[in-house]
């Protein structure tokens, strides 16, 4: 589903983003990315959104080579991925419904098909008596829940997350994280970047683990911490 060969990205300030990655992530994969702050975490990421491009080495989704992709090609991106971010960022004058269905008419999805879909996912994370609501009158887990509808409407193959829990409280995390278990178990892969550690543990998924922008550990069932890590 995803393959990074040999990736390394160099800010133009010369900061070093990640360096000479290269991952595997299979198809139904729940991949963890972790590391302390400024270890690259949302470097890699940002690569695969193509929010910046690599300095060296190459990204494969799905067998299509999108390192030389440009701007006009991230339609093709937002199909095949979902995003989660940690700040939400819904659209604050759309309501709830309105968010997620926002998300299926920028890729040309029919009316009938809207009306379908959006009811069914929102149900799916326990929002369906919210449609009608402003992202001002939800709470951050509540935020977080429509965003995920929105990250998923389209039935993407691969769903990125980056740091997805940061502005939850403890439970309501846990609400978040058991919903991207769920849709795991339905197939979708997942990628995500957090310093969670409790989750991370609690969850028993792979762990790729960054330290300067080197992956320094790479675990099946892992845990957050070992010898390279005191955050
Ligand atoms: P994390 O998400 O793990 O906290 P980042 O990927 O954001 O780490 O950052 C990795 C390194 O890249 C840090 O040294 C950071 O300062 C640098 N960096 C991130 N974004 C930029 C940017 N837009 N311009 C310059 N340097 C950046
Ligand atoms: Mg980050």
């Amino acid at each position: 589903m995803i393959r990074i060969n040999n990736a390394t990205k160099i800010y133009d300030n010369g900061a070093r983003g990640i360096q000479d990655v290269t991952l595997n992530i299979e198809k139904g994969e729940f991949a963890f990315i972790v590391g302390s702050s400024g270890s690259g975490k949302s470097t890699l990421i940002k690569l695969l959104l193509k929010e910046v491009d690599l300095t060296e080495g190459e990204i494969f989704i799905n067998d299509e080579n999108i390192t030389y992709f440009s701007r006009k090609d991230t339609p093709f991106l937002r199909r095949k991925m979902g995003v989660v971010f940690q700040d939400f960022r819904l659209l604050p004058n759309k309501t709830v419904y309105e968010n997620v269905a926002f998300a299926m008419q920028i890729t040309d999805a029919a009316n009938r098909e809207i009306r379908r879909n959006v009811p069914m996912v929102l149900s799916m994370v326990g929002l369906q008596k919210k449609s009608k609501a402003y992202p001002n009158q939800l709470s951050g887990g509540e935020q977080q829940r429509c965003a995920l509808a929105r990250a998923i409407v389209n039935n993407p193959p691969l769903l990125i997350c980056d740091e997805p829990t940061g502005n939850l409280d403890p439970d309501t995390a846990w609400d978040i994280m058991n919903l991207l278990n769920e849709i795991n178990d339905r197939g979708t892969t997942i990628v995500m970047a957090t310093h969670a550690w409790d989750i991370v543990d609690g969850m028993k998924k792979r762990v790729i683990a960054l330290k300067n922008g080197f992956v320094v550990r790479d675990v099946e069932r892992g845990g957050y911490s070992d010898e390279f890590y005191n955050d």
